[in-house]
């Protein structure tokens, strides 16, 4: 077993995966109710785009919140001095 003191480590984070897009109709409905549908996931903001004019299309709704997600991953690496 060793016995000497722990090395110094630090979490670092990189990403590791395609950024993705997605967008929510926030779109108030009657009695202050938001919508709230959400669309897929795609790797491609356009595609969000498309959802958004669609569904604007569809119910009238007008307000919208474009998100991204990115998939990271954490790595424990000695700290450096
Ligand atoms: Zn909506």
């Amino acid at each position: 077993m060793a016995t000497s003191s722990p090395v110094p480590t630090r979490k670092d984070i990189q990403i590791s995966g395609i950024r993705k897009h997605y967008a929510v109709c926030v779109t108030e409905g009657k009695g202050g109710v938001v919508c709230g549908a959400r669309s897929s996931l795609w790797d491609n903001p356009m595609q969000s785009n498309a959802w958004i004019r669609a569904h604007s299309e569809e119910e009238g709704h007008t307000k919208f919140k474009k998100h991204t997600e990115e998939e990271v991953a954490t790595f424990t690496k000695p700290a450096r001095k």
